[in-house]
C-alpha cells in the first residue's frame, strides 16, 4: 500500500477566483501545518475548514491566503488524511503553494493517483473509478448523470449481483457432485444450470444493447455537414452552435489538428466535425468519387445534406444523394425565405424514407423541427437515461463481449450434455470476465495503466 504523502493541483489550469492543491497521505496534517499560520491543524476538529496564510520558507513572506479544509482518514475519498488548500491569489500562488509542499516532502502526485489510491484502498471499485474520470470529461447532461450513476455504483451492483448468481449456481452444482446419492441428480443439476445461464446472458445482452447509446452519450454523434458551396452549411453550423450550449470544445491533453464542436440538441450531443472539413465535403465527391466518399462518410454517425430551396437541382446534389444512400442522413432544404427553384417532389424521391426539413436559416426558421429530427434519429425523441444502467466504457463492452462468449460456451456444453465440471469452467471464465469490470480480477498492470489516464490531480 502506499504510504507517502501526494500532492497536486486539483483544479483545471488557468485563471480562476480559486484555486485548490490537495494533498493526501500519513504526512498531510503534518506538512501543511509547518507551513500554516492560523490555527493549529492537529488540534482542528475533521472535516472542517480553517483560514490562514501559507509561509514561504525561504522567504519568509505570505505566499497566499488560504481556507484549508482538514478532512481525517478514514472518512475521506482516499481514506487517508487529506488537506485542501483553497488559494486565492492566482496561478503563480497556487504554483508557489504547491512548490513548497514538495520542498517539504509531499510528492507529486501522477494522474489519476488520489482516485487509485481510493481503489486501493477499497473506498470504491474500478468502475466506479472509471466513473470518477468520466465524469470529468462529461461533454453533456446526460453523459454526466450517466458517469454520476455508475459512480453511484450501479453498474458494480448489477455486475455483483451476475456473478453472485453464477457463483450460487456453480456451488449448487458442486453439491450435487459430491453427493450423488441420487440418480436424477444430474439430471437436475443441468437444469439449473441451464435456467440460470440463459437468465444471466439475456442481462448481458441487455446491457450491451444499450452500449452503443452509452458509447455515444460518451463520446457525441459524428456529425457531418455536407452540401454544395454556399447553400448554407456554415450558416447552420453557427445557428446549431448558437441556439445550444456549446459544451467543453477543448479537451485538455489532446492536441488536435481539427476543430470540433459539441452542442447538446435536446439531450443528444453532437459533435460536429471539422469545420474545416464541411468546405473540403463540398468537393469530395469530385475529387474521390461516390465510392470513396461513401467510405468516408460512413464514419460519421449523422450526416446534414443541405440543398438550397432558391436553385434547382443540379448534378452535384444527385451525386451526394448517391454517396448517403442507406447512411443516417437529414436532408435539409434552406433558403426558404426566397423563390423555390428546387423541384421539391424529385427531393422526396430520392430521399425516400429520410426526413426532409426545409429551413430558412436567415429568418431561422424550421430550426426546431430540425432538431427534433436530429433527436428521433437516434432515440426516438429524448434519451431517458431515468432507469436504465447504461455501459458506455469501451472496456467494459468488451468484458462483457468476452462473458457473454464464455456463457455461450456453457451454454453449449450444457445442450451437449458435457459434464457439468467441464461446463463449469465456462461459467468460472465468465464470472471472471464479470469481475474484471469492476477490478476484483483485474491485474495489477492494467490497473496502473487505467488510472494514468486521468488527469492530474484527479
Ligand atoms: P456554405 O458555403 O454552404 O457554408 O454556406 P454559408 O453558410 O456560408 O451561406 C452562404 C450564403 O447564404 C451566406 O451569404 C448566407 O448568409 C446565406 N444564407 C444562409 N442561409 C440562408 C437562408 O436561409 N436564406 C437566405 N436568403 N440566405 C441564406
Amino acid at each position: 500500500m502506499a504510504t507517502d504523502t501526494i500532492t497536486a493541483i486539483s483544479t483545471p489550469i488557468g485563471e480562476g477566483a480559486i484555486a485548490i492543491v490537495r494533498l493526501s497521505g500519513p504526512e498531510a496534517i503534518t506538512i501543511t501545518n509547518e507551513l500554516f499560520s492560523g490555527k493549529d491543524l492537529h488540534e482542528v476538529a475533521s472535516h472542517t475548514i480553517n483560514y490562514g496564510k501559507i509561509m514561504d520558507p525561504d522567504t519568509e513572506d505570505i505566499a497566499d491566503e488560504v481556507m484549508v479544509s482538514v478532512m481525517r482518514a478514514p472518512r475521506t475519498f482516499t481514506r487517508e488524511d487529506i488537506i485542501e488548500i483553497n488559494c486565492h491569489g492566482g496561478m503563480v500562488a497556487v504554483n508557489r503553494v504547491l512548490e513548497i509542499l514538495l520542498s517539504k516532502g509531499a510528492r507529486l502526485a501522477e494522474p489519476g493517483e488520489f482516485t487509485k489510491r481510493a481503489f486501493l484502498n477499497g473506498r470504491i471499485d474500478l468502475s466506479q473509478a472509471e466513473a470518477v474520470m468520466d465524469l470529468i470529461r462529461a461533454k453533456t447532461d446526460k453523459a454526466m448523470s450517466v458517469a454520476l450513476k455508475q459512480m453511484d455504483g450501479r453498474l458494480s451492483k448489477l455486475i455483483a449481483k451476475l456473478r453472485q448468481e453464477l457463483l450460487e449456481t456453480v456451488a449448487h452444482v458442486e453439491v450435487n457432485i459430491d453427493y450423488p446419492e441420487y440418480d436424477d441428480v444430474e439430471e437436475m443439476s443441468h437444469e439449473v444450470m441451464r435456467t440460470k445461464t440463459k437468465e444471466v446472458h439475456q442481462e448481458i445482452e441487455e446491457l450491451l444493447s444499450v452500449a452503443k447509446q452509452g458509447k455515444i452519450l460518451r463520446e457525441g454523434i459524428a456529425t457531418a455537414i455536407i452540401g454544395r458551396p454556399n447553400v448554407g452549411k456554415s450558416s447552420l453550423m453557427n445557428t446549431l452552435v448558437q441556439e445550444n450550449k456549446a459544451i467543453v470544445t477543448d479537451i485538455p491533453g489532446t492536441t488536435r489538428d481539427i476543430i470540433e464542436e459539441y452542442v447538446n440538441v435536446r439531450g443528444v450531443p453532437l459533435r460536429l466535425v471539422d469545420t474545416a472539413g464541411i468546405r473540403e465535403t463540398e468537393d469530395i465527391v469530385e475529387k474521390i468519387g461516390v465510392e470513396r466518399s461513401r467510405q468516408v462518410l460512413r464514419e460519421s454517425n449523422l450526416i446534414l445534406f443541405v440543398l438550397n430551396h432558391n436553385e434547382a437541382l443540379t448534378k452535384e446534389d444527385e451525386k451526394l444523394f448517391e454517396a448517403v444512400k442507406g447512411l443516417d442522413y437529414i436532408v435539409i432544404v434552406n433558403k426558404t425565405d426566397l423563390e423555390a427553384k428546387i423541384d421539391l417532389e424529385y427531393v422526396k424521391e430520392l430521399a425516400g424514407d429520410r426526413p426532409i426539413i426545409t429551413t430558412s436559416l436567415i429568418e431561422e426558421e424550421g430550426v426546431d423541427e430540425l432538431e427534433k429530427a436530429i433527436a428521433a434519429t437516434f432515440f426516438d425523441g429524448e434519451i431517458d437515461t431515468g432507469d436504465m444502467t447504461y455501459v458506455s466504457n469501451i472496456r467494459h463492452i468488451q468484458l462483457l463481449k468476452q462473458a457473454k462468449q464464455a456463457l455461450e460456451d456453457a451454454m453449449e456444453g450444457i445442450e451437449l450434455g458435457m459434464p457439468l465440471d467441464i461446463v463449469q469452467i465456462d461459467v468460472t471464465r465468465t464470472w471472471e470476465f464479470l469481475g474484471e469490470i469492476i477490478g476484483d480480477t483485474a491485474s495489477d498492470s492494467l490497473i496502473d495503466q487505467l488510472f494514468s489516464q486521468f488527469c492530474l490531480g484527479k
